[in-house]
């Protein structure tokens, strides 16, 4: 049984829709906001009323603490439309408690979990023609939190702006992804922020993945930060190999990032009766696995391109390759995102509970 009280969240409506302006066959992945965004503010010890309001700009003093010393947290997820035409959010508590320890490591508060959900929830119920009902498609979510006290010492912010802000996500097939292990940068360090969604690690990610694409890759696939010996995560996704029959992907640390996506795959590999290992991977034993062709299979993992072939490893100036399917064949990769994709678009029952469905009230 649900205790919680529903929140009452007043909804003031953009004057004119910019859904009649969207190309719905060239949607650059969240390139266009919806109509409408949810705001929340903190101030003086406590969260007021959110409020739902038309999408536009924010007015911010430049002293505001954002802009100088990164107290910036974020979540990404998506809403999806069922083949009998019906909205749901996919696992918002999961992704809200991921927020909750993101915050925590920045020193921020955090919404409600009612405030979050319901809140998602009526976003999404209003927003429910943006959702796209092309295969593949959805509804990219993006909350926020930024702390807006304005003065220039650095210290933690006493008021803070959430918000979530919505944009149509076409469907997406990434070709396979070249994949650099970066031996040389780091984008967490053991004790540092790695596992949280913070703004930080995102921008000092920038500059190694320049490089590597400028040696002709796509992604980086970064190393631990100590000895750049195991495997860590590539770009916004975690990372996962077949070695032989086995799915192997690595142990969650406080430099992996905890992903919904990675979790549903590890529960979908479960139910499927595939042999599941979480454990370290060195860069020499996947270099030994490409060699021997041992290793099957490598992807990534995130809700924005859900399963990421990877086609190419470069290891210390060497490239190796795996043969990546069409979309059609039967390695564990297909399978799995399309056990995924089968419970998102309503084609299989959910029995683990993931779809929100937004006319469902709580
Ligand atoms: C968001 C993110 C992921 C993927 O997480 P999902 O919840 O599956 O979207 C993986 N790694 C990093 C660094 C991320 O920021």
């Amino acid at each position: 049984m649900d205790t919680m009280m529903t929140p009452y969240i007043p909804v003031s409506r953009a004057y004119r829709s910019r859904l009649s302006e969207v190309d719905w066959d060239n949607l650059q992945p969240g390139a266009v906001a919806t109509d409408h965004m949810l705001i929340c503010d903190y101030a003086g010890g406590r969260w007021k009323d959110a409020e739902i309001v038309p999408f536009g700009p924010f007015s911010l003093s430049p002293t505001s603490l954002v802009f100088h010393y990164g107290q910036t947290i974020f979540e990404g997820m998506k809403a999806f439309r069922t083949e009998d035409d019906r909205v749901h959010i996919f696992r918002p508590g999961k992704h809200y408690q991921r927020l909750v320890k993101t915050a925590q490591r920045l020193c921020m508060p955090v919404v409600a979990p009612e405030i979050f959900r319901e809140g998602l929830r009526r976003l999404v119920e209003l927003e429910k023609d943006w959702v796209p009902a092309q295969p593949g498609g959805a509804l990219y979510l993006r909350p926020f939190q930024i702390a807006t006290d304005t003065r220039l010492s650095v210290r933690v912010s006493d008021s803070y702006r959430f918000a979530i802000v919505c944009a149509p996500w076409g469907a997406y097939f990434p070709g396979p992804v070249k994949v650099k292990v970066e031996r040389e940068f780091t984008r967490a360090a053991k004790g540092g922020t790695g596992f949280a969604k913070c703004g930080g690690n995102y921008g000092g990610a920038l500059y190694p993945t320049e490089q590597a694409m400028a040696e002709g890759y796509d992604q980086v696939l970064w190393t631990d930060g100590i000895h750049h010996k195991y495997v860590e995560e590539s770009g916004m996704m975690n990372v996962f190999f077949v070695f032989g029959d086995k799915l192997v992907t690595p142990p969650l640390t406080d430099t992996i990032l905890d992903g919904v996506t990675r979790d549903c795959l590890l529960t979908l590999a479960a139910d499927a009766g595939i042999s599941v290992e979480v454990r370290p991977v060195s860069v020499e034993e996947l270099q030994h696995g490409l060699e021997t062709g041992v290793v099957k299979e490598a992807f990534g993992a995130g809700t924005a391109a859900v399963v990421s072939p990877i086609g190419t490893i470069g290891i210390d100036g060497k490239d190796y390759y795996l043969p990546v399917e069409d979309g059609e064949g039967h390695g564990l990769s297909q399978l799995l995102k399309n056990a995924l994709d089968d419970i998102r678009y309503g084609r299989r029952p959910d029995v683990h509970g993931w779809n929100y469905f937004v006319d469902t009230a709580i």
